[in-house]
């Protein structure tokens, strides 16, 4: 078999690994793009958003083994929508090259398509200015918050900007950078390319900074790196789960560095940004839905963003199954699985055993009608996590945590987030405690 139908050879051996129907909706879609693939790579073309985030979710890892299992070779496995490589084809300016296909940068990240609202305002705000004044402004630009919240999307919305404006950009997670890294070690050749690559580029994008922590060797080499470019004027932009203070085994001097320029939150958003992510998502991917329907989603998804399209590709998939209108109880109906398992899995005994151990205090005393400082205190911050991340109602919470009636509820909510407006370490606190009540259980 030829080089040229490696990716597409490789694609049709999935189909003994998956459903017909999967096969035909997905895989079939993809294009493996001879032009653009390099060794490190394999890229393939995706007709959609929805297509390519649902393959690259669900199927890159088995992508990637079968390339090794049929050609012995280790490429990293990429997807980018169809319509912007025809694009990119036509003006011959923006042809790729080596340094652009390592930023692969998603073309629909950008600004346009990103909702403000008030939980993001401020990093939106920093990542503007920073596209504008690369270099200049806020340099380095460390975005932080919980997953699904956007921190790629605006990070790269950055990257688009400063590559259309002819800037070299680099995008890459720092797994990669690690993966990059090790390839080169032990090689002095290939290892002062490696240095090149990195320190050359005009704008350095890394994503989710915490997978280096506990890693010396490469926060060493990342060190020298963060240096250079800085030292350059080039713009290095970082996102990670955390707020650098909070990155347990990150070396004092990245941590003091990576708040040199400006380090910016995104909180999960409030509803109405929600529904206004849902709407954009829609447009984006020409899903139609009707009001009710973008209502109900809003609901259910927690905060993580990430999960709209999952959503839109589930109801949408069934739709086209069953011949079907997505209205109201449609959605619901295909929805109804997904909700039950996710609120099944934080529970109030989660959520109040976290609470109790993190802050010192019996999970029994949590609910009881103690006055004591530090057991009201806990107790105020597990009713806020309780309200937030359960679908408990504020009556039901009264009645769980001994409390009087649901005034007295909705006075803690009040409390709690006027708390965390006015007070940076309280609201780092609170989102440790979201972190651990929330992982693994997503
Ligand atoms: P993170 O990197 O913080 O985990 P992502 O940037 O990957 O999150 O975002 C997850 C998904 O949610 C992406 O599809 C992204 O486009 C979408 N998303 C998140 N926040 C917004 C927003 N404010 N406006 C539009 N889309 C958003
Ligand atoms: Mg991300």
């Amino acid at each position: 078999m030829s080089e040229k139908n490696i990716g597409m050879r490789v694609l049709e051996r999935l189909k003994d690994e998956i459903s017909e129907l999967e096969y035909t909706r997905y895989i079939k879609q993809l294009e493996y793009s001879e032009e653009k693939s390099k060794k490190e790579y394999a890229l393939f073309l995706a007709p959609n958003q929805l297509i390519a985030n649902w393959v690259k979710t669900k199927y890159t890892k088995k992508i990637a083994h079968l390339f090794e299992i049929s050609t012995g070779t280790h490429p990293e496995v990429v997807f980018e929508i169809k319509t912007n490589h025809k694009q990119l084809k036509k003006s011959p300016k923006k042809v790729p090259n080596e340094k652009t296909i390592h930023s692969l940068l998603n073309p629909s990240y950008t600004f346009d398509n990103f909702v403000e609202g008030g939980s993001n305002e401020f990093a939106v705000k920093a990542s503007k200015s920073v596209s504008k004044k690369p270099g200049e402004v806020f340099n380095p630009l460390f975005i932080y918050g919980g997953v699904g919240l956007g921190k790629t999307h605006l990070m790269q919305a950055v990257g688009n900007v400063l590559q259309q404006n002819g800037k070299s950009v680099i995008y890459t997670s720092s797994e990669q950078f690690l993966n990059d890294f090790i390839r080169h070690l032990g090689n002095h050749n290939t290892m002062d390319r490696f240095k090149e690559k990195y320190r050359g580029c005009d704008a350095l994008l890394i994503d989710d900074i915490q997978f280096l922590s506990g890693k010396n060797q490469i926060q060493e080499e990342f060190f020298h790196t963060f240096e250079e470019l800085r030292n350059h004027g080039k713009q290095i932009i970082m996102t990670a789960d955390k707020h650098p203070k909070q990155i347990a085994g990150l070396q004092e001097r990245l941590k003091n560095r990576f708040e040199w320029g400006l380090v910016a939150d995104i909180q999960p958003p409030e509803l109405e940004t929600k529904i206004a992510i849902i709407r954009k998502k829609c447009d984006i991917n020409r899903v139609k839905l009707d009001n009710e329907v973008i209502n109900y989603i809003a609901t259910i998804i927690e905060n993580n963003s990430r999960e709209i399209e999952g959503i839109l590709i589930k109801l949408n998939a069934y739709a086209q199954l069953m011949h079907a209108d997505i209205g109201i109880e449609f959605a619901r109906n295909v929805l109804k699985e997904q909700i039950q398992e996710k609120r099944a899995n934080i529970t109030l005994d989660l959520i109040i055993t976290t609470v109790a151990k993190d802050l010192n205090v019996k999970a029994s005393e949590i609910c009881s009608k103690s006055r004591n400082r530090n057991i009201v205190y806990a107790r105020r911050i597990a009713i806020y996590l309780a309200r937030e991340l359960t679908s408990n109602t504020i009556t039901q919470l009264a009645q769980q945590f001994g409390m009087q009636d649901h005034t007295a509820v909705s006075h803690t909510m009040k409390k709690i987030a006027e708390l965390i407006k006015d007070d940076e370490d309280f609201k780092l606190k609170i989102q440790e405690l979201r972190n651990k009540i929330t992982v693994g259980t997503h």
